[in-house]
């Protein structure tokens, strides 16, 4: 008995059940359709415990991004893990999107094999909170601009097939 405890004394059990990866969901699931509650605040353990699996689920399926209607939860959060960075974005506002557009492939999670064409705003700049519960801004251009306003969209119920008109 007293091996049992010794051999799991280090070892991670708890943060493996928190840390797992949590099924995505698939379009035309209602939740993406939802707006989400803003987080009033994010250093509740289980918004931490939801940042984390949001991860590893971001991370299990090659994902460039995640919102949190996607695992079901109808919460303003997302992740995104672009050039080896990662962005945990809370109550996120997009405050300026540039008038100069552009359009590119993009792929969602939540809508496996389908790729689309998309126009969306070169730059923006946006507001959000850390999760420390901090204000924050950020400005962004090209892909990482591109994928912000992707993750924002979910959190608004709005997907990447609502821009039919993108030429
Ligand atoms: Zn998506």
């Amino acid at each position: 008995m007293d091996n049992f405890f010794t051999n799991n004394h280090n070892s991670n059990i708890f943060s493996i059940k928190i840390k797992q990866s949590l099924p995505i969901v698939i379009y035309p699931h209602p939740i993406l359709r939802q707006k989400t509650e803003d987080i009033k605040d994010p250093t509740k353990p289980e918004i931490q415990q939801l940042i984390q699996s949001m991860l590893i689920t971001m991370k299990n399926n090659n994902g460039l991004g995640l919102a949190a209607p996607q695992i079901n939860q109808a919460k303003n959060l997302c992740v995104i893990d672009f050039q080896n960075k990662i962005y945990i974005l809370i109550n996120p506002k997009i405050t300026f999107f540039s008038q100069e557009k552009n359009v590119a492939e993009e792929g969602c999670l939540s809508f496996p094999g389908k790729f689309l064409n998309v126009k969306r705003s070169n730059k923006i700049s946006l507001q959000y909170l850390t999760v420390s519960g901090k204000r924050k801004k950020l400005m962004a251009e090209g892909m990482l601009a591109r994928i912000i306003q992707h993750e924002v969209d979910h959190l608004q119920g709005k997907l990447f097939i609502d821009y039919t008109n993108s030429k």
